[in-house]
């Protein structure tokens, strides 16, 4: 019996995975931790996650100039990184908002 082809999966991955095993991305990384001194660029505490400002999406995945630019990335740390994240998925919704204490509200 043959197993059933796991359609999806390779889609659900997140597409910057591409570049993120490249040896190109780790040493990119690595000199890019260290000029920063591994502190996070919004909060100065411990970095964790050089992060794209300009996300990585099909059309740019392949463009080095926004995939392996130091002027595209910023080292964050994890709760910065979720903020960021979370800003960018929730706060755009039209039905949401933030209060004045940053907690997401039904308008
Ligand atoms: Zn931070």
């Amino acid at each position: 019996m043959v197993a059933k082809k796991r359609i999806g999966y390779y889609s659900n991955k997140r597409i910057g995975d591409k570049i993120y095993h490249t040896s190109t991305w780790r040493k990119l990384r690595r000199s890019y931790y260290g000029k920063k001194h591994g502190l996070c660029e919004q909060c100065g505490k411990p970095g964790d996650i050089v992060d794209h400002i300009e996300e990585i999406t099909e059309e740019n995945v392949n463009d080095p100039f926004v995939t392996f630019n130091e002027e595209n990335l910023q080292l964050l740390c994890l709760s910065c990184h979720n903020t960021k994240t979370f800003k960018k998925h929730f706060a755009t919704r039209d039905d949401v908002m933030f209060d004045e204490f940053g907690q997401l509200i039904k308008k």
